[in-house]
């Protein structure tokens, strides 16, 4: 697709972006069918195609209106069309790319602007969402149906950190919301990297990893806390850490990510490619075979329904490894349906954009649970908690 950028974007290292990005399309279309906005309302604006095409008017100076954003938005930032496109288009660089310009272009109301600022605040400073999750839970049964239903149940476990028992070493990031969500995801993790031979510490001086300043279009916030990250990650490294690992398949996706982001930052750029070269899923971590090392028996676990996170599938292109991993630990993988199809979490796509999510949950639900699985398994908490409610 040839693009010619005009105005404040012509001679623009952003422009010139924008214009190698775009000509990778070739309108075949091939994508749609891999879309799940588009799949659930038939509207070829909803597609990835259709997007780019709008992306490609932004970029030109073309008309752009509210209904330009509206169909920017609606995109779960998913990634299944970039697996699915046969001429490598970076759907994902684009969309980030379309998103900033709209937003110079047609400014959100104020309202909408301090909903977006109030979910960065709320969602990236653990203890403010702690003490925010708390108190909702204390005060569950008082609210609204859809709003309890969003708040998970109190769990008693406390993160267990287990630092020096073994030479090797592991850096595992805690993430924002989980330690407060689901505190046995941290905990369970590093038992099993410490049965596994690794002794395992916390970044000291961790932030949220940026993912959602990012995908909301705070770039400076994003940037500034990647670059907090990178500095406290380089610290562990210099001191012996082997990797850096995630338990959430979407900040880990950002981690690696670093690299991109901030490419053009003379200080960091060799710093953030250092950190994404070194951080892997924790299911990267391991093989099958360390899992039998350690006592784990065949058939001896749950059926699960394993749903991959389009961060994991898509973004980190990490596939079939859980599964082999979930095999190993026991458990019999239950059949399933639509494994590439996003479960409409993504972030706060579901409190932005509750009715196509909710819609998406709903297949997703009836993909995982055909074959009657005693649990559904998956690697994100974003999706955990949208799968839960
Ligand atoms: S599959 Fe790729 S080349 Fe074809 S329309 Fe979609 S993004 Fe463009
Ligand atoms: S990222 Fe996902 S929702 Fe967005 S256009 Fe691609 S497939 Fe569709």
């Amino acid at each position: 697709m040839h693009a010619r950028p005009a105005g404040e974007l012509e001679g623009t290292a952003r422009g010139d972006e924008a214009q190698a990005l775009l000509r990778n399309c070739v309108h075949c279309g091939f994508c749609l069918p891999a879309c799940p906005t588009y799949r659930v309302t038939g509207n070829e604006l909803d597609s990835p195609r259709g997007r780019i095409y709008l992306i490609k008017q932004l970029v030109e100076g073309g008309p752009v209106s509210e209904t330009t954003r509206h169909h920017l938005d609606r995109c779960l930032t998913c990634r299944a069309c970039e697996r699915a496109c046969p001429s490598g288009v970076e759907y994902g660089r684009l969309i980030d790319l379309g998103r900033e310009l709209v937003d110079e272009r047609v400014p959100r109301s104020l309202p909408r602007r301090t909903l977006r600022a109030g979910l960065v605040e709320l969602l990236s400073r653990p203890r403010v969402f702690a003490v925010i999750l708390r108190a909702g839970q204390a005060v569950r049964g008082l609210l609204p149906a859809r709003v309890q239903a969003r708040i998970p149940t109190r769990t008693s476990h406390s993160p267990v950190v287990l630092e020096g028992r073994h030479a090797r070493r592991i850096v595992l990031l805690e993430g924002c919301v989980q330690p407060a969500l689901a505190p046995g995801i941290n905990s369970a993790a590093a038992r099993v990297l410490d049965r596994l031979g690794f002794a395992v510490e916390r970044v000291r001086g961790e932030q949220c990893c940026g993912a959602l300043a990012h995908h909301l279009g705070a770039t400076d916030r994003a940037l500034e806390q990647a670059r907090a990250n990178v500095d406290a990650c380089c610290a562990a490294l210099d001191a012996g850490a082997e990797a850096i690992v995630s338990s959430a398949s979407a900040c880990g996706l950002m981690v690696k990510d670093y690299v991109r982001l901030l490419a053009g930052d003379g200080v960091y750029a060799a710093r953030s490619e250092r950190v994404s070269r070194a951080t892997r899923d924790l299911a990267e971590i391991m093989e099958p075979d360390d899992l039998r090392r350690v006592g784990c028996e065949a058939g001896s676990g749950p059926r699960v329904a394993w749903q991959s996170p389009c961060t994991l599938q898509h973004g980190q292109r990490v596939a079939g490894r859980v599964e082999a991993l979930l095999e190993a630990a026991g458990c019999t993988l239950a059949p399933t349906s639509e494994g590439a199809l996003c479960c409409g979490s993504a972030g706060t796509y579901s409190i932005l954009q509750p009715v196509l999510s909710d819609e998406l949950r709903k297949r997703k639900i009836a993909a995982l649970t055909g074959s009657g699985p005693e649990a559904i398994a998956t690697a994100n908490i974003g999706c955990l908690e949208h799968l839960r409610t």
